[in-house]
């Protein structure tokens, strides 16, 4: 099956008529709305539901500067939304936008002159611990290898709330942040910048349907609920959160920001990539059984790019299918003890760490905790991200001759604010 736009039809490209990304753009200065990627061009929802070549029911959803009403129709309005534009954009389907000139220039826009926005308004943010090799490798570098494993690991997804108001579209600087730090050696902490600042590589699973209060859901449910993936980078501090991080768990480790891909992989386009969870080291309560394979096989990378380099290294390679619990099984688990899910919630799967050295997800295990540094391939070496760094996550499904790309989640590190002020106690 074609695109009658070419670049739709590369093999590498991440964005084929299989695909059909969510995203909010603008260009020239106008207001944000929705729109779908399509090879190298973005086309303009909101415009093709004006024009009436598109509708997702009574009330208009795609001039909004976000997904969430869109979201909130559920799965037969997201099916059939994907029937409608995959018509409308296949080589012989349906003419009214290829043939149509001047309905056509005001729809497609290159990809290269919009601006990316938040692709949905983020109801609240939850980071889980999913990622089995992750979890035992820092496991192993701060409790041994005896105690690897938290005794509830293989039980429970764990998680914690994290902040929905800093998670950001790729592409936004992000600051170091300041914060207690205790230096090994020393009883006390000091107020510093963190010195170990870190990524993590994560899925982030984007909720279409919310759950009531009360209201515990099972998997089944759950994964009817969930709209669409994107690329997640959970920028950690792991000075700061090795401080503050017992009895509650992460707190300002983990607040300065997170960013998201800018575009919603649909799961009607992962479906021909699920694959099985890991085999089970201990059975599962009930209330956590899968109805089938909920995770998918998209392979996922890491790049660095110091300040001023030619280039950028990819420091890591894993894939989705490393993690141990999936996010049908995370919402669930989420929703059990009453809490209220709403549209817009975003579930970070905990990172996506391999089995081998090169396949890590951090840079916290890419270089063991700062004893074997990485060397990039300009020379460079790097522990932590230093500043002026950009990472950039990037992600596809592989099909015989197509892609399910997820685009790119980059950020890169600006300064810390100076500390003296804060020291001298300034308010
Ligand atoms: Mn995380």
């Amino acid at each position: 099956m074609k695109s009658w736009i070419a670049s739709a039809n590369h093999p590498e490209n991440h964005f084929p008529l299989l695909n059909l990304p969510y995203g909010v753009f603008s260009r020239d200065g106008e207001a944000p709305r929705c729109g779908v990627a399509i090879g190298d061009c973005v086309a303009d929802l909101a415009v093709l539901e004006q024009a009436g070549l598109i509708s997702a029911g009574p009330a208009r959803v795609f001039g909004a500067p976000a997904l969430n009403d869109f979201m909130a129709l559920g799965a037969a309005a997201w099916d059939a939304m994907r029937a409608r534009l995959t018509a409308l954009l296949t080589e012989g389907g349906d003419d009214a936008l290829r043939g149509d000139a001047a309905l056509r220039a005001r729809v497609l826009a290159p990809m290269a002159d919009v601006k990316m926005h938040l692709p949905f308004r983020v109801a609240g943010y939850t980071d889980f611990y999913s990622g089995k090799h992750h979890a035992s490798n820092v496991g192993i570098m701060f409790r041994g290898a005896e105690n690897a494993l938290p005794p509830n690991w293989l039980s429970i997804p764990i998680a914690y709330n994290g902040r929905a108001s800093t998670v950001v579209v790729s592409g936004t600087e992000i600051r170091r942040p300041l914060g207690q730090i205790k230096p090994s050696g020393q009883d006390l902490p000091v107020f510093s910048p963190s010195r170990r600042l870190d990524i993590e590589l994560e899925m982030g699973a984007v909720v279409g349907l919310p759950t009531a209060m009360g209201a515990p859901i099972t998997v089944a449910e759950a994964e009817e609920k969930i709209f669409g993936y994107v690329l997640l980078n959970d920028w950690s501090a792991r000075d700061i959160q090795a401080w503050e991080y017992q009895p509650l768990g992460p707190f300002q480790a983990k607040v300065f920001g997170t960013s998201i891909s800018p575009w919603v992989v649909t799961k009607a386009a992962l479906a021909p990539f699920r694959v099985a969870a890991p085999a089970r080291e201990r059975p599962l309560l009930a209330y956590l059984a899968e109805p089938g394979p909920m995770l998918f096989d998209i392979q996922l990378e890491i790049l660095m790019q110091p300040e001023g380099a030619a280039r950028p290294s990819v420091i890591s390679r894993t894939n989705a299918r490393e993690l141990y619990f999936s996010a049908p099984q995370q919402l669930a688990h989420h929703a059990i003890g009453g809490c209220k899910m709403e549209t817009g919630d975003l579930l970070g799967s905990g990172t996506i760490s391999g089995p081998t050295k090169d396949s890590r997800g951090s840079l916290l295990e890419l270089s063991w905790g700062g004893a074997e540094p990485l060397t990039l391939e300009t020379g460079e070496t790097r522990t932590f991200i230093e500043d002026g760094d950009t990472l950039t996550l990037t992600g596809w499904a592989q099909g015989p001759d197509y892609r399910i790309g997820f685009g790119e989640c980059t950020g890169k590190i600006l300064p810390a604010l100076p500390v003296d002020g804060w020291e001298a106690g300034r308010g």
